[in-house]
């Protein structure tokens, strides 16, 4: 369910997008200054930000600038409120690093487009799209892995592991990266919490014989290989 932090300071507009966003299935969580957006997205990334431009003491516009000069948060998907008065600045806005901007007052299906279509161009796998590599099938919708239509049993956490990893395929991840994409927290997590799920998630594989796709690059972290590298599997021989 990708987390949705909205930063408003008026809080009818906050309870509002809010109550909207968790009928169409995102998590919420609402803070009125940039400070607080900022302790909030320093304990844990979230999958997108809703930002006011006019907020009390640091304005969206220089929160977002600050945002896009951290390499944490320089992807950080943001979606920008304005008063229809500002729209003559909106430019300015989408310089800060914007992805989108929406005027006030908006529709909540306005809101809502603008959302998906951002999460979308930013990260393919918060989106319920079904991915596959080799044998593999995972299906966000329902929940599910299967290996050539045969169920594979994940775990929560390594269900998003491998999420983002057949998302990715070949290239490889640092233990930092996976936290800040699977977890979204690097910062009070250890990175041995990511070599622990790794396990896991190789032993849950390993009955469908898809354990050696995931591969520990010396030095750097993990990656997918497609199964061409690894060897094909005696299923996609004999069916050759
Ligand atoms: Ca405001």
């Amino acid at each position: 369910m990708p987390r949705i932090l909205i930063v408003e300071d008026e809080p009818a507009i906050a309870e509002l997008v809010a109550l909207n966003l968790r009928h169409s299935g995102y998590e919420t969580q609402c803070v009125g200054s940039s400070a607080d957006a900022d302790t909030v997205v320093r304990t844990a990334l979230p999958d997108l930000v809703v930002l006011d431009w006019m907020l009390p003491g640091e304005s969206g516009v220089a929160l977002a600038r600050r945002w896009r000069a951290q390499a944490r948060t320089r992807n950080l998907p943001i979606v920008m409120l304005t008063a229809r008065s500002q729209e003559s600045d909106l430019v300015q806005g989408l310089d800060a690093g914007a992805d989108d901007y929406l005027g006030k007052p908006f529709s909540n299906a306005e809101l809502l487009a603008r959302i998906r279509a951002v999460l979308r161009r930013k990260a393919p796998e918060s989106t319920d799209v079904a991915v596959q590599v080799g044998r593999l099938s995972l299906d966000p919708t329902t929940m599910r892995v299967t290996a050539e239509g045969q169920p594979v049993h994940v775990g929560p956490t390594e269900f998003r592991l491998l999420r983002f990893l057949l998302s990715h395929p070949e290239r490889v991840h640092t233990r930092a990266q996976l936290l800040d994409r699977v977890w979204g927290d690097h910062v009070f997590i250890e990175e041995r919490t990511v070599d622990v799920h790794i396990k896991r998630l190789r032993e849950a594989l390993a009955p469908a014989g898809c354990a050696a796709m995931i591969e520990t690059v010396r030095g750097a972290g993990y990656r997918l290989a497609r199964p061409a590298e690894v060897g094909a599997s005696p299923a996609s021989t004999a069916s050759a």
